[in-house]
């Protein structure tokens, strides 16, 4: 199967090609040429019987024609390690009357690692396949976990190297703890002085500077993405949406007939993989799109008008704190029906006015499917004390967002579709805001507040958040917003004396 760019210049590609190049050169996000068929029943059925790695190596074969099943499962195998995860990998849970998808088990506490402890895999191979010489030099921008799930999932893996770029102050203690403190030989993690929407645009100008490619070429080196525009960081969250469905039938005794997704969204890489599984024939009913404060998709799913020019909020979910959702630029493309002159044209409207509106047609594809809400910060924290009061189970700030949203669309539709709360991080990331919301005093600061998380909720943190007590910092470096070439030089021709 070929990959297609979403603003259709360029020749179709491999899927290596697509993996390693991440963004398509004409600034187009890669597709699928086609989409394979859905699956049946049978189908349905036959992955219900088998294991997670199983049902991930069956499901990315249908879009990876130049990977065989073996290999795909051999990577998953090791991806989804008892190892790398404290459960299984995406294990659905029911607490009171709600049900939650819990993506957190893995290395690194949030969802991210489903997709970045596979794409090193995927990565690796597609160098392999297309048989380049240069080594890769993976480029990360981040809301604060994309950056760990990447520095954890590539640490040491021969030919790719990791440059982290984090918003200074776009992310909790923990996670810029978890950044700073990696391992590795081959990972860098630079602060940069500006918000996330400034750190990602300056990452996409520097993969598409010409002179920045000369200059890493002559170094042996090759710029490779693993943010979620990449389709390797896309594919393996497909598979745990096909997952759900099928462990929601084998909890019920028969797959059921609807199910829905509420997903805590911010550069809508995670919901678009629902929406792909949709297409691969989970019968997804709604597709419940939950932001902060930060509520650009809310209006966009309301008023078919796409707006970034707005107030940006850091909240208590920095990790959805984008005004920019790089991904819905793919489901874009399938509303207007794969007419990526249209995109290009939305997208141009967006970098030169900061806004697009899409047509009546558009709109009601889009609002046959989705619905969006959004909850600020007190909403949040509300959500996050109700909950615990009443179910004992404690919310991240971003699952929080999801719990809030889902209620809200059940009282208003009453909707008796089972529904499926996408929980994306364990709450001991964010200990500082979720202390707050459950209204126990903050006597300390740091790593403190990991225990006292602990003794006031009676849960154990997970072990790699408790191993970061006592790790030496090794990156501390801040750039400003027109530095980040330089952080990226600095650090390429670091790592190639050590080719
Ligand atoms: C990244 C992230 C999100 C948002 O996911 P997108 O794919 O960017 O929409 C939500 N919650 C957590 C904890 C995250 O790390």
């Amino acid at each position: 199967m070929k990959y297609i760019s979403t603003r259709g210049a360029g020749e179709p590609v491999s899927a290596a090609e697509a993996i390693l190049t991440g963004l398509a050169p004409d600034g187009g996000l890669y597709v699928p040429e086609s989409f394979p068929e859905p699956l049946s029943g049978a189908d349905f059925a036959a992955l219900s019987a088998l294991s997670y790695p199983e049902r991930a190596a069956r499901i990315m074969r249908l879009f990876l024609d130049d990977f065989s099943e073996e290999e795909l499962l051999s990577y998953a195998k090791s991806a989804y390690s008892d190892e790398k995860f404290d459960s299984s990998p995406a294990p659905l849970v029911r607490v009171g009357g709600r049900r939650y998808l819990e993506l957190f088990h893995g290395p690194t506490s949030a969802f991210k690692d489903m997709a970045l402890q596979m794409l090193p895999y995927l990565l690796s191979a597609s160098l392999q396949k297309r048989g380049q010489r240069e080594d890769a030099l993976i480029l990360v921008a981040t809301s604060g976990d994309t950056g760990k799930a990447a520095l954890e999932g590539f640490k040491d893996v021969p030919r790719t190297n990791v440059l982290v770029f984090y918003p200074k102050d776009g992310v909790s203690d923990i996670q810029k703890l978890q950044m700073t403190t990696q391992e590795g030989e081959n990972v860098a993690v630079s602060a940069v002085s500006g918000n996330f929407d400034d750190t990602q645009n300056g990452v996409k100008e520097l993969f598409s500077s010409e002179e920045m490619r000369r200059e890493l070429a002559s170094l042996g080196l090759r710029f490779s993405s693993a943010n979620s525009i990449n389709w390797g960081r896309v594919l393996p969250q497909i598979v745990y949406y096909v997952s759900a469905y099928c462990d929601l039938g084998n909890e019920t005794g028969t797959l059921p007939e609807r199910i829905n997704f509420c997903v805590p969204t911010g550069n809508f890489g995670n919901i678009l993989a629902a929406y792909y599984a949709k297409q691969l024939g989970v019968p997804v009913h709604k597709l419940l799109c939950a932001s902060n404060a930060n509520r650009v998709l809310t209006e966009f799913i309301r008023t078919g008008r796409y707006n970034r020019k707005r107030e940006f909020h850091l909240t208590i979910s920095p990790s959805m704190d984008i005004l920019i959702s790089s991904n819905l630029e793919r489901l874009l493309f399938e509303l207007v029906g794969r007419d990526a002159d249209r995109v290009s044209a939305y997208m141009r409207r967006l970098r030169e006015t900061g806004e697009y509106t899409v047509d009546e047609a558009v709109k009601t594809r889009l609002t046959d499917l989705f619905y969006g809400d959004f909850c600020d910060d007190n909403e949040t924290k509300a959500t996050i004390a109700t909950v615990f009061k009443e179910d004992a189970y404690l919310l991240d700030p971003h699952t929080a967002v999801a719990v809030n949203v889902c209620d809200a669309y059940l009282a208003e539709t009453g909707d008796e579709t089972p529904a499926v709360v996408v929980a994306t991080a364990s709450p001991f990331k964010f200990c500082e805001s979720v202390l707050a919301a459950i209204g126990a005093p903050l006597q300390s600061g740091g790593f403190e507040l990991i225990s006292d998380l602990s003794r006031v909720s009676g849960l154990t943190p997970p072990a790699p958040i408790l191993a970061l007590a006592g790790k030496p910092e090794r990156f501390s470096a801040v750039f400003e917003r027109d530095e980040m070439g330089k952080s990226t030089l600095l650090f390429a021709k670091d790592r190639a004396k050590h080719r």
